[in-house]
């Protein structure tokens, strides 16, 4: 016997006459006073089975005790549906199983929810991860992921690059995040740590010649959760001998491509655009900037320098966006507690009318030649930002996302690519009163920088590189530091002193030492990707068993504590540190 001879979703007029075993689950079943009608799905859709009483009484009684999500298999001939019946609004519509056998397989007890309903909280979704995944939502994300994945590894492997496997229980890679760890029962007291990534494998692999490295890898990294961040995610890790930075965009713009056509959807226009961070920072607000919409940051720092209005003609920079629309004083207050939630003082506006006259309690003390600079259409609005520049990006950028989704400025139909290029090497961290990097510390240095980094490290320019995707960070790269003497500087800036450096990193200090080439690479995040391309609006809809934003994982209830036995074998004492933030709730936010 075999289970099936098709799927659900398979039979067709051509199959009509034919004797057929189906299985699957019982979706809809109607009872019409002796033939009972039963919705047998499968992933790849739906086949209604009758059953007769007159020709199988057997059947018809199991048919009668068969309850939504049961497992059944049913056998009989493919017949016709009367005219009437036909249903063109499903592929199998013409048809129908005629059955003469029907057997429950596995039973089902009432469910915590219907599959499909679309309704279903977050937190019983992921409780009920198996009955959530056999909808049609969680098994479209799946499907796609796998085609997406599979894409990857065809057209790298197109391009040589080689699959090694890295491995899962390591030394600390900083990328910026709190490691996970792992206590080792034969070495009591001692730890390894998941990787945040392969990043320094996968250099390691360069100088060990082996050219072109990719691997679909899992990332581990212990940081809070969002729409676009899990404790794991997977990346499409890839790293090159002797690249220019175009080498990798090129390479990384062709897995996009390849996966788009794997989808049968029209690829997004290459080359990528390119834009320097510094510009990107200033125009947009951002170092991820959603190029859908245009309402582009303009700066006005030189024009307001004599101004009367004194916030402005101190501020180190005053910045403005011209919004397209005259905002009334309740937007304004809206928008100005937004821009206080983001670190602005305040909000100073100015609104032009229909007639064009300027309504604003700044007007006053603006001469007329900053108004001409800053008038616009008539029905507009012009919101300023001042301060440090840092601060008026971050104002003016979370402003300017906010309204181009408000005002519905954003073209949805539109697809934006951009490479993010020359991010600063470091930056200032207020709380820890030092530089750290702004990717990692093995993130090249430009040439021409490389004087400034003990003198002024803030001014200098690294060799990495972002991709955005309408706003979506998808992933970061760079040309790699391959010499030693400049990795320990880059580590001394860091305040890494050369013991500690030695004792973390000498294995990488020593690798350089021993015939290193130039060589580069990318992370390329692909949940955030598979997100995107599934029109989600967070990656765990593109992840089988995803956290949710507590940390835990609801199906299994893990993380759980460990039985005393196996905490003493791991020479591990427990103490109480309190909850931490997050933990305690089942929040998916
Ligand atoms: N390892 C980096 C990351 O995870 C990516 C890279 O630099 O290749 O962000």
């Amino acid at each position: 016997m075999s289970w099936r001879d098709l799927m659900c979703g398979e039979p067709r007029s051509a199959d009509i006459g034919k004797r057929l075993s189906l299985a699957g689950w019982a979706g809809r079943r109607r009872d019409h006073g002796g033939l009972v009608f039963i919705d047998l799905r499968d992933h790849t859709g739906i086949c209604q089975v009758v059953v007769n009483p007159e020709h199988s009484p057997e059947a018809a009684e199991a048919a009668h005790a068969v309850r939504a999500e049961f497992v059944l298999r049913a056998e009989g001939e493919l017949v016709a549906r009367a005219p009437d019946a036909v249903n063109p609004g499903l592929p199998t519509g013409e048809v129908e199983l005629q059955a003469d056998s029907l057997e429950i397989v596995s039973r089902s007890e009432a469910l915590p929810f219907q599959i499909d309903d679309e309704g279903v909280e977050e937190e019983t979704r992921l409780r009920y991860r198996y009955l959530d995944i056999r909808g049609e939502r969680m098994q479209r994300n799946l499907r796609l992921g796998a085609t997406v994945i599979s894409a990857f590894r065809r057209y790298m492997e197109s391009l040589g690059f080689v699959d090694v496997w890295t491995p899962m229980l390591t030394k600390a890679t900083p990328e910026g995040a709190r490691d996970f760890v792992v206590p080792v029962r034969l070495q009591p007291g001692k730890f390894f740590a998941l990787p945040q990534s392969p990043q320094l494998f996968k250099q390691v692999l360069m100088v060990a010649g082996m050219d072109r490295y990719y691997q679909i890898a899992t990332c581990i990294r212990d940081e809070d959760l969002r729409a676009d961040r899990q404790f794991e995610h997977r990346q499409l890790d890839v790293e090159m001998a002797f690249p220019a930075r175009e080498d990798v965009w090129e390479v990384i713009e062709g897995a996009v491509r390849g996966a788009f056509e794997a989808l049968g959807r029209e690829p997004p226009a290459q080359p990528f655009r390119r834009m320097p961070w510094q510009e990107a920072k200033a125009r947009y607000g951002s170092d991820k900037p959603d190029l859908r919409f245009d309402l582009e940051i303009s700066d006005a720092t030189e024009t307001t320098r004599e101004s009367e209005f004194k916030i402005f003609a101190d501020a180190t920079c005053v910045r403005f966006l011209r919004v397209p629309q005259e905002l009334s004083r309740a937007e304004l207050d809206r928008l100005e507690e937004r821009a206080k939630q983001w670190g602005g003082k305040g909000l100073a506006y100015l609104v032009f009318d229909e007639e064009g006259e300027v309504r604003s309690p700044i007007a006053k003390f603006l001469s007329e030649e900053e108004l001409a600079v800053f008038r616009g259409e008539p029905a507009s609005t012009v919101l300023f930002g001042a301060g440090e520049p840092e601060l008026v990006a971050r104002v003016l950028g979370a402003l300017r996302q906010q309204l181009g989704r408000e005002l519905g400025l954003i073209d949805e139909e539109r697809d934006e690519f951009l490479w993010v290029t020359d991010f600063p090497l470091f930056e200032w961290s207020e709380e820890e009163g030092r530089w750290v990097s702004e990717h990692h510390p093995f993130t090249g240095v430009r040439p021409e920088d490389e004087e400034l980094l003990e003198s002024d490290p803030g001014a200098v320019v690294s060799q990495s590189y972002d991709l955005v995707w309408n706003g979506w960070e998808l992933g970061s790269g760079s040309i790699r530091i391959h010499r030693q003497e400049l990795q320990e500087r880059v580590f001394r800036v860091l305040g890494i002193s050369d013991e500690q450096a030695q004792a973390r990193f000498g294995f990488l200090l020593e690798v350089m030492r021993m015939g290193a080439p130039p060589h580069g690479g990318f992370g390329f995040g692909v949940d955030r990707f598979l997100a995107l391309l599934a029109g989600e609006p967070n990656i765990r809809e593109v992840i089988a068993f995803p956290k949710a934003a507590s940390g835990s994982e609801p199906m299994t209830g893990a993380p759980t504590t460990l039985p005393d036995e196996q905490l003493t074998e791991l020479g591990i004492r427990v103490v109480d540190v309190g909850q931490r933030k997050g933990h305690t709730s089942w929040s998916t936010q």
